[in-house]
């Protein structure tokens, strides 16, 4: 799509984040404001104590478990529109997790996609990504690095599958990292739960009761916490978030082996750093030909890229004719392992 002439911007970054002028909202704030339309559950999207919240549907529920109780939500149903002081709002699959959506906003001609995190590989617990035309698009870059290629998911599984059952035989319990929300849900979806028992963290069967009631099918699992104490922890998988790693709380299994499942895992060394004994490439983010293929999808004249390493897809548009920028965001830095430990990828 050409973009139009002498157009004013329609969104722009203040002090508490995107900000649309023309319909007085924010998306995905990082201050409490007066209306917040939100892409996506995940903390560093979601801030608590604004006045209104407006989401995806299937991501309503995910919303409630993470505000305050008397938080005002209201969500749309992927697809439909609604006016906010004459902008057109609406929200569109961004295959990330459960609910996660892009936003588009038309006003005067204009149209505008903030994608928040989006992936293009299929996830069977939430809808599929889908491209949206607009004249600018804001592109997250979590993973803008051409480095980054993920493998096939099912392969990963497999390997999670191989790595389970080898650690049967060897008499050790399983423990997977992944982080709580999306990757969890992705892992139990995928994985063949025939091999064995599953227990999980309280943080994550949290999600999980979420996800059931959302519509997607997960295999039974049961809260470690909650387990007899002579469990016989060896058959068993037990999912958990990176941040139990260090926790008292693993005492209880016994022999284990440790994984996680992330897309950081691509990186040679941070498996290492992290101490664990095996990584699992699986994210929940663009890797970099997918990052390509969705912003050629949209058409945009105009990218703005946020979060991760921004510079070099900036850089790879520029020499490919695409106008864009690095937007500053609140998390700048996330794309520093370290810093990433406990981020979701
Ligand atoms: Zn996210
Ligand atoms: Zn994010």
């Amino acid at each position: 799509m050409p973009v139009l002439k002498k157009m004013e911007s329609l969104l722009q970054i203040n002090p508490n984040g995107l900000y649309c002028a023309a319909g007085d909202f924010y998306i995905d704030p990082w201050n409490p404001v007066e209306r917040a339309v939100i892409t996506h559950a995940h903390a560093d999207h979601l801030c608590a104590g604004s006045k209104s919240y407006l989401s995806a549907r299937p991501s309503e529920a995910l919303l409630r478990a993470r505000l305050d109780v008397e938080a005002a939500i209201e969500s749309l149903a992927f697809g439909e529109a609604r006016n906010i002081n004459s902008v057109r709002v609406s929200f569109h699959p961004a295959g990330h997790i459960l609910g996660s959506a892009q936003v588009r906003i038309e006003y005067q001609g204009q149209v505008w996609v903030a994608s928040g995190d989006y992936k293009l590989a299929l996830d069977p617990t939430c809808h599929a990504f889908e491209t949206v035309a607009c004249h600018t698009f804001i592109t997250e870059s979590t993973f803008g690095l051409p480095i980054f290629r993920w493998p096939e998911p099912g392969e990963t599984l497999d390997e999670i599958n191989a790595w389970w059952r080898g650690n049967q035989q060897a008499g050790k319990a399983s423990v997977l990292f992944a982080y709580p929300l999306g990757k969890a849900q992705r892992v139990l979806a995928g994985i063949d739960s025939s091999i064995g028992p599953i227990y999980t963290h309280g943080a994550v069967e949290r999600f999980n009761g979420i996800y059931h009631d959302g519509g997607v099918a997960l295999p039974a699992t049961q809260c470690a916490r909650s387990a007899p104490p002579k469990t016989d922890w060896t058959r068993a998988l037990i999912l958990a978030p990176p941040m139990a790693k260090t926790a008292p709380w693993l005492r209880r299994f016994g022999d284990f082996s440790t994984g996680m499942a992330s897309g950081w895992m691509r990186i040679r060394g941070t498996r290492r750093r992290r101490s664990i004994d095996r990584g699992f490439v699986l994210s929940d983010h663009a890797d970099w030909p997918a990052l390509l293929s969705a912003i050629r999808g949209s058409g945009a004249a105009r990218v703005w890229v946020t979060h991760g390493y921004r510079a070099p897809l900036v850089r790879w548009l520029a020499e490919n004719g695409v106008e864009s920028d690095a937007i500053e965001m609140r998390f700048a830095g996330e794309q520093e392992a370290e810093v990433a430990d406990e981020a979701e990828a």
